[in-house]
């Protein structure tokens, strides 16, 4: 576990502006004897007021987290399917079109969702994964992937193999990594002069709308806003020339940088960051706000919960997602009040849920007696 007490972005001291009390590893699915051997941490977000990134204050080790038992298979959702061939439709439109012999390098590439797009098509790939079980698929797909963890030695480890990228991709792992200046300092180092880096993540302004806390996991390190990664990248010679709202992860937030100066940029930034300061994600006042709204949210769905058992009804888990992990948890959600959680993922069926021990079954077993609720 790593603990911070200051910023990880700016090295301002944090603290952190609520709890959602002990957590487990959101995919660390597992079985009745592993249950003594649980690992578990706080999860504790804080924002920081100098430069504005959310972020949980401690983190377990990224070796628990990814390895080669990592749960999640992007290519499992068809939704994302699709929302992944138009990522990379857009890169070959909208970047690569009429470059000689490009190269593209995908973070946390998975099962190769993204890449699959530019292999088929015979472009130059790498996609950089750590959890060796879902590169393996990729690679069985003919996928040129590496198991490792991205950041500055890596970085220069690719620029001397295969030479700068004319594109770098990202889908819902950069948020995941904590030493953004080193990912940052390897992405600048990366890329051409005239490459871009294009990454989207769940987006703050959507979370504090919403009261959307599940976004809040241990993978989940940061959440970020416009605001926070104009800065942060800043800092690093990357300038952030355009944002695309996504409604991928309940809303997220795609973002496209350059080498500072190479490109214009574009009016959606500054209009973005106007909605930002309209929101009050700058403000203090703002967490402590969404800090209430996450107790009254866990308020309401407990005493339905509880209402729904006192009847005898059957309520079942529909989708055993790393999201819910910090739900059950921090509402204190039984094997009383959800009868089972039904997943499609092979890897998570016949195992426990993360601290919450709710037995995760086939969706077979949802069709088979439909239950009363879907939680
Ligand atoms: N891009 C996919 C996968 C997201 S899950 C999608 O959007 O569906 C995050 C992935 O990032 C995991 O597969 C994890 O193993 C990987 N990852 C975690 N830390 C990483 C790092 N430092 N460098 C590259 N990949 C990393
Ligand atoms: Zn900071």
């Amino acid at each position: 576990m790593v603990a911070v007490s200051r910023c990880r972005v700016c090295d301002t001291p944090i603290n952190a502006f609520m709890s959602f009390g002990r957590m487990p590893i959101a995919n660390g699915f597992l079985t009745a004897n592993e249950i003594p051997n649980e690992y578990f941490f706080e999860l504790a977000p804080a924002f920081c007021s100098a430069c504005g990134m959310f972020q949980i204050m401690e983190q377990p080790e990224p070796e628990k987290m990814f390895h080669e038992q990592y749960a999640f298979f992007s290519s499992t959702s068809r939704h994302m399917q699709a929302h992944f061939e138009g990522f990379a439709n857009a890169v070959l439109e909208g970047v690569l079109a009429g470059r000689a012999d490009p190269f593209v390098v995908e973070l946390g590439s998975n099962d190769g969702i993204m890449l699959r797009h530019f292999q088929s098509r015979g472009i130059r790939h790498l996609g950089i994964e750590p959890s060796i079980n879902v590169a393996d698929v990729a690679r069985g797909h003919g996928i040129n992937t590496i198991s490792e963890f991205f950041g500055r030695k890596l970085a220069d480890d690719i620029v001397a193999e295969h030479g700068h990228a004319d594109a770098i991709l990202a889908a819902n792992v950069m948020c995941h990594i904590p030493d953004l200046p080193g990912v940052a300092d390897g992405v600048q180092r990366l890329l051409k002069p005239d490459g871009v880096f294009i990454f989207e993540d769940p987006y703050l302004g959507d979370m504090i709308a919403k009261t959307s806390y599940d976004q809040i996991y241990d993978e989940h390190v940061f959440i970020f806003s416009v605001n926070s990664v104009a800065r942060a990248f800043a800092m690093h010679g990357l300038e952030l020339i355009d944002v695309m709202p996504q409604t991928t992860h309940g809303g997220s937030m795609r973002y496209v940088l350059a080498p500072k100066g190479s490109r214009v940029v574009s009016a959606a930034v500054g209009d973005a960051l106007a909605k930002e300061r309209a929101q009050g994600l700058d403000q203090g006042a703002t967490y402590l706000r969404f800090k209430q709204n996450c107790e009254a949210s866990r308020g309401l769905l407990m005493q339905m919960l509880e209402k729904l058992r006192g009847q005898g009804k059957r309520v079942v888990g529909y989708g055993a997602t790393s999201k819910s992990t910090t739900v059950t948890n921090y509402c204190g959600i039984t094997p009383d009040h959800v009868e089972f959680i039904s997943d499609t993922t092979p890897i998570k069926q016949g195992k426990l849920s993360p601290g919450a021990h709710i037995p995760v079954k086939p969706y077979t077993e949802f069709t088979r007696q439909y239950p009363d609720y879907a939680l």
